[in-house]
């Protein structure tokens, strides 16, 4: 068995070091971290224009025809050097959608924008009562006598509206189905009349927002996919948000990096570095196997999603134990280099420039955004291992 990566993708790992060692730097990252968006237009495009995302497409879609892996070290190298580009990879979430179900006029007029990167799309699934249930969705569309849609309503958490062109939204457009079948799937130019964002801090320093439809009107072309259909198309996006872009592992690597380096340069009581004790050694060790496992999950995802399939099981699974990976990783290194670990970045004391503090507070949102770990155990042990519906 050969474990090794193969040529296309050892030859990619080297082309994004080199994009990312010159473009994301100190400045692109403290701009992020003060308006909390993790979007960055240049970084964006610079990726789009290379097609990494899209290598496992077909040519004649654009694609490179590449087999799923081989676009695997994007991940990796995006996540340990915290690039910005979380608000593409959502939007191409929605690329994927529009590609498999999307009208002729979403796959001429708005997909190929958003894989050039030049328009981003924000995800209006959750609301403020109906977050892991989200197919109680109540934002609501009405259909008016000339065939467009009316939507009032509220959405939570709709990260990246402040920046995107469109928000994919879940709308209930029936009130007497069952709450899955009255469910459709609208994308809504956020430029709309009646459409307004506000802004809502996160512990991790992240902005997300709520955003709120007042007499929204949108074209019976706005929609994706059938009429009560949009359980299935939002389905389908939340599985392949579960895994199919995994930079956990990779963020994982990079905070291991640097503890590796604290531990081999900071003295412990009889002077030795840290890295001499055995029980420091043996739990940085435990990490990165950890991680391992992770990553490996997180590769079947991708090579499931690559072969056309739709990771359901594979994706829950990753996003449960990477994300829950990275939490334990995040208490073990608070256990071991103790309160210096909690001063932030600019203070006096402060370990790897602060970068363990803001993965203690950013390791959370990770279980929780994508759907929280208890709706991932859910569907593996109901989707995954056929045990019966706890809801
Ligand atoms: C930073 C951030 C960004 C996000 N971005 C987006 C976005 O862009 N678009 C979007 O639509 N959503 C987004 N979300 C929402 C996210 O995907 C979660 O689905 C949502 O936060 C969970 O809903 P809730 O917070 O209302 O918690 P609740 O659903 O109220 O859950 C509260 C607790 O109860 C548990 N729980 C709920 N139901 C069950 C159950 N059936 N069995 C066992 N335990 C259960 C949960 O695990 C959790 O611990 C984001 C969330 C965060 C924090």
């Amino acid at each position: 068995m050969e474990f090794g990566w193969g040529p296309e993708a050892v030859q990619l790992r080297a082309e994004v070091r080199a994009l990312f060692d010159e473009l994301v730097t100190d400045e692109m990252h403290e701009r992020v971290r003060s308006t909390g968006t993790h979007d960055d237009p240049v970084l964006r495009r610079a990726i789009a224009e290379r097609g990494w995302l899209i290598s496992h497409w077909p040519t004649e879609e654009g694609g490179r025809g590449w087999d799923g892996l081989s676009a695997a070290p994007l991940f990796d190298e995006a996540g340990r050097c915290g690039a910005p580009f979380e608000g593409y990879l959502n939007t191409m979430l929605v690329a994927e959608l529009l590609r498999r179900v999307g009208s002729d006029l979403h796959r001429v007029d708005v997909l190929p924008r958003l894989v050039r990167g030049e328009a981003l799309v924000a995800l209006g699934i959750s609301e403020p009562d109906s977050g892991s249930d989200a197919a109680a969705a109540r934002l609501r569309a009405d259909r008016a006598d000339d065939g467009s849609w009316i939507l009032n309503g509220q959405k939570m958490f709709t990260t990246f509206a402040e920046v995107a062109e469109f928000v994919l939204v879940l709308a209930r457009t029936d009130h007497v189905l069952p709450k899955h079948r009255g469910l459709t799937t609208f994308l809504v130019p956020t430029q709309s009349p009646g459409f307004s964002v506000a802004p809502v801090a996160t512990l991790g320093g992240e902005r997300t927002n709520v955003t709120s439809y007042d007499d929204v009107i949108v074209a019976d072309t706005a929609r994706v996919g059938e009429v009560n259909d949009g359980w299935a198309m939002m389905g389908l996006v939340l599985s392949l948000e579960r895994g199919v872009f995994p930079v956990v592992p990779g963020r994982c690597d990079g905070l291991l990096e640097q503890a590796v380096e604290w531990a081999r340069t900071t003295p412990g009581d009889g002077g030795q570095p840290r890295m001499a004790d055995p029980h420091v050694a043996e739990r940085l060790a435990w990490i990165a196997v950890t991680n391992e496992v992770g990553r490996l999950l997180a590769l079947r995802t991708v090579a499931a999603h690559a072969e056309g399939r739709v990771p359901v099981v594979e994706g829950s699974m990753t996003k449960l134990f990477t994300t829950e990976a990275m939490q334990d990783l995040v208490e073990t290194l608070l256990d071991l280099v103790g309160p210096a670990g909690l001063v932030t970045d600019g203070a006096s004391g402060a370990v790897a420039g602060g970068a363990f503090e803001r993965a203690v507070r950013h390791a959370p949102l990770e279980t929780i955004t994508g759907g929280t770990s208890e709706i991932q155990r859910d569907i593996v042990a109901t989707a995954g291992l056929g045990l019966p519906r706890s809801r």
